[in-house]
């Protein structure tokens, strides 16, 4: 599918319009087919604009995907950078170190960050022990 900009000589609008290909609009073109939408005016032409071009493996929505994705990536490690700085690092020991300071109430001036399996986590929760499971990338520069 090909959508271009058309444009009324007549009410000097222009709109969006689906064609099948290139060679569709031409033959609907010289058939006089085509119409504005708001005038019913045949004097229609393309504007001259990249028409777009969509097909089911669109390279367009793959890489506004893969955008997408480095963002989520950029995000998470902004996160990361900020858990880092503002939390002790207890990895494996983060159920320990949780229950320790849920239960003894051990004063710390920074909260903890670790890694701890779905079953930890939600044993955790059960005690009632706030904790936030966030999505982590490994860092391979450190
Ligand atoms: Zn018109």
């Amino acid at each position: 599918m090909i959508k271009y900009k058309l444009f009324c000589k007549k009410c000097k609008i222009s709109f969006d319009s689906w064609f099948a290909s290139s060679m569709e609009y031409e033959k609907l073109k010289k058939k006089k087919f085509l119409s504005c939408h708001n005038c019913n005016s045949k004097k229609i032409e393309k504007t001259l604009m990249a028409p777009k071009i969509l097909s089911k493996n669109n390279g367009n929505i793959l890489s506004s995907k893969n955008l997408k994705f480095k963002e989520v990536n950029k995000k998470i490690k902004e996160y990361q950078k900020f858990i880092k700085n503002n939390f002790e690092y207890v990895g494996e020991n983060f159920t320990y170190e949780a229950r320790s300071i849920h239960y003894n109430k051990r004063r710390k001036k920074k909260g903890i960050f670790g890694s701890a399996s779905n079953d930890q986590i939600k044993e955790l929760k059960e005690e009632g022990i706030k904790i936030k499971t966030i999505p982590w990338i490994e860092d391979n520069k450190n």
